[in-house]
């Protein structure tokens, strides 16, 4: 479904990506860890087209996609739910529920997809007409979440779903993460640090260094990898 193919991203002159291949197959859940400053974030900014690479290309479905505009990727249908959640605090629950569906005219399917996420997280239904910037941060991050579901991406970027949020909030959202997965068929690219909860939700793994892909190999190997569990397991 996606490929990365030998690409380099700069900011400036600082080198941030180098020679990064990744590929994703539709419907899997594919994870990249690392430690902080790796150049998990702006692997992501790559495939969505705010940071574009300098050289190397992006396919997806087929089609190139690394000289495109952010807002033609997310047209493809990739969306991606940004560290730090980044909800409209001003609009309520469901009005950003509703600009996650701008772009569609299904309207049937906005419909269903709403009665969706409102079953994935009870909580927002309830909260519909609160302001999200009055929610907790783990309901900002349902709420960040179930906007990009209304978008209905074939492709959904995952970034730190888990940062600072408690263990509870967490094992719920990694719960639904592998629902849409498997109920959607919606193929996730989840960026973690933490590494043991990613490695057990998705298939396969990837392991970022310094801007390079230094490990990969299915999710239960890199669990059982004796450098991964030193490095990002605390093993
Ligand atoms: P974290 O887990 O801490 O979010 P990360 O693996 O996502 O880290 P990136 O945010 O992709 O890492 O950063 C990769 C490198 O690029 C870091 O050295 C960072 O300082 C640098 N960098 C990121 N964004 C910018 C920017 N806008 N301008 C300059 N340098 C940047």
């Amino acid at each position: 479904m996606l490929k990365i193919d030998h690409i380099n991203t700069f900011y400036g002159n600082i080198h941030a990506l180098r020679d990064v291949s990744i590929e994703v197959a539709e419907g899997e859940i594919i994870t990249l860890i690392g430690a902080n400053g790796a150049g998990k974030t702006t692997t992501l900014m790559s495939i969505s087209g705010i940071a574009p690479p300098r050289n190397g290309e992006i396919v997806f479905e087929g089609k190139p996609i690394h000289h495109l505009p952010p807002h033609e990727i997310v047209e493809l249908g990739i969306s991606q739910v940004p560290e730090g959640r980044h909800i409209f605090p001003y609009l309520s629950v469901s009005e950003n529920l509703d600009m996650g569906s701008f772009l569609r005219k299904d309207t049937a399917g906005i419909r269903k997809d709403l009665e969706y996420v409102y079953e994935l997280f009870p909580i927002l239904a309830e909260r519909r007409n609160q302001a999200g910037g009055t929610l907790s941060g783990g309901e900002q991050q349902m709420l960040a979440i179930s906007r990009s579901i209304m978008a209905r991406p074939r492709l959904l970027l995952l970034d730190e779903p888990s940062l600072g949020l408690a263990p509870i909030v967490v094992k719920k959202i990694f719960e639904i993460i592998a629902k849409i997965n498997e109920e959607n068929r919606t193929t996730i690219f989840l960026v973690e640090q933490n590494a043991n909860l990613a490695l057990k939700v998705a298939h396969r793994g990837y392991v970022m260094e310094n801007g390079i892909i230094s490990m990969t190999d299915s999710a239960a190997n890199l669990l059982a990898n004796d450098d991964v569990q030193k490095a990002y397991l605390g093993i």
